[in-house]
């Protein structure tokens, strides 16, 4: 089935995450509690992709990464790097963000059938970025959910932080998760995260 780039709020292709929200909304009757659509600039030339919308973030403001933990590391190293000037909400400069899963999921686990149904949008929301140079993928399911969406194998192209993939035209940067729990493990530190914005910028200025 062909996907739009831009699921509406109340996309109900996956049962469960639709039960999830609406189990929400009532807990949280002022939250989006919807499909969060992507953000930023249709002439992007970066792509930040992300796993899926936080509950207290994406899930309540309706914007990627917009008020939760992950989004306070992810806006001031895009800021840095001339993608972004912070804000409330955040001003993107050439650059998009959005989540391989456009929707809540308990425990922050979508099942493998979620990323895949939500996988539509994600592919049409690549083809739909006519200037597009290069995608951050934050973890793995991010990087799996975008090599399937670009029509390669994942095993031909594994995760790691730091590592950079050529798929189907596109330069793959990939990072650890910019989430909390990373942070607070120390798996992924703030000069490392701000490495890898700067190889994008140094990548995309060259391009
Ligand atoms: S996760 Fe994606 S496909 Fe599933 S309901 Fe949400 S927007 Fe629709």
């Amino acid at each position: 089935m062909s996907l739009p780039p831009e699921p509406l709020p109340g996309c109900d292709l996956c049962p469960r995450l639709v039960a999830h929200r609406r189990a929400i909304r009532a807990a949280h009757p002022g939250w989006f509690n919807g499909a969060v659509a992507s953000f930023g600039s249709p002439s992007a030339r970066l792509l930040v992709l992300g796993l899926a919308p936080g509950l207290a973030g994406a899930n309540r403001t309706g914007l990627p990464f917009v008020g939760d933990a992950s989004g306070s590391l992810l806006f001031p190293a895009l800021a840095a790097a001339g993608f972004a000037r912070e804000g409330d909400p955040p001003e993107l400069h050439d650059c998009m963000v959005s989540n391989a899963v456009r929707c809540l999921p308990p425990g922050n686990r979508p099942t493998a059938a979620e990323i895949r149904t939500c996988r539509g949008h994600l592919a049409a929301r690549i083809a739909a970025l006519p200037r597009l140079c290069a995608i951050l993928c934050l973890g793995r399911v991010a990087h799996e959910s975008l090599i399937a969406a670009l029509g390669a194998r994942a095993g031909a192209h594994p995760f790691a932080h730091g590592a950079r993939h050529r798929v189907a035209g596109h330069a793959v940067f990939d990072s650890y998760h910019v989430s909390r729990y990373n942070v607070n493990t120390g798996r992924l530190s703030k000069p490392m995260f701000e490495a890898v914005i700067a190889a994008l910028r140094r990548y995309i200025d060259a391009a």
